[in-house]
């Protein structure tokens, strides 16, 4: 949610309402290729609370989160420190977070600051703000509606 909360509210209003699309979406299923595929060696998706899926962890200092394209990068930094965040607060302190580009050969290190909490209990309170809203929020008509799995629902 965190992730949509950034690439779209309407998407995330649509998931947490139920109304989920993304299975069997090409691009969906495309990244998920590249995850099983990418890092063979490692302990991969870690499942926590039922709540968010960690591509991988490395020795629980080091979270990587797998990414096919750095178009929405601002939205997986912000999955990359929620998750920091959830496992600081389950008492886990990770040192730090790397999003990783296989295709692109590339790689980011992300951080948690204090600011950076702060931000994410704004956010959090947000995005419960917005669960609870009625309608959906406007669609944003964006170019990557083109790609996302709920464009019938918003534009046809
Ligand atoms: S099609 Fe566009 S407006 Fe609709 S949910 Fe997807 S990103 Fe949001």
């Amino acid at each position: 949610m965190i992730y949509y909360y950034f690439v779209c509210k309407r998407k995330l209003w649509y998931f947490s309402n139920d109304l989920t699309m993304e299975k069997g979406n090409e691009l969906v299923e495309i990244g998920k290729l590249i995850d099983e595929n990418s890092y063979k060696r490692e302990k991969k998706n870690i499942l926590i609370d039922e709540n968010i899926n960690i591509d991988f962890i490395k020795d629980w200092k080091v979270i990587h989160e797998v990414k096919k394209s750095k178009k929405i990068e601002e939205a997986s930094i912000w999955q990359l420190k929620y998750y920091m965040y959830l496992l600081k607060e389950k008492g886990i302190n990770i040192e730090k977070g790397i999003l990783d580009y296989p295709i692109l050969r590339k790689r980011k290190e992300i951080y948690l600051d204090e600011k950076s909490e702060q931000d994410l209990e704004k956010i959090l309170q947000d995005i419960k703000q917005i669960q609870l809203l009625n309608t959906p929020p406007l669609a944003i008509n964006d170019p990557i509606c083109q790609k996302c799995a709920y464009y019938e629902l918003c534009y046809i």
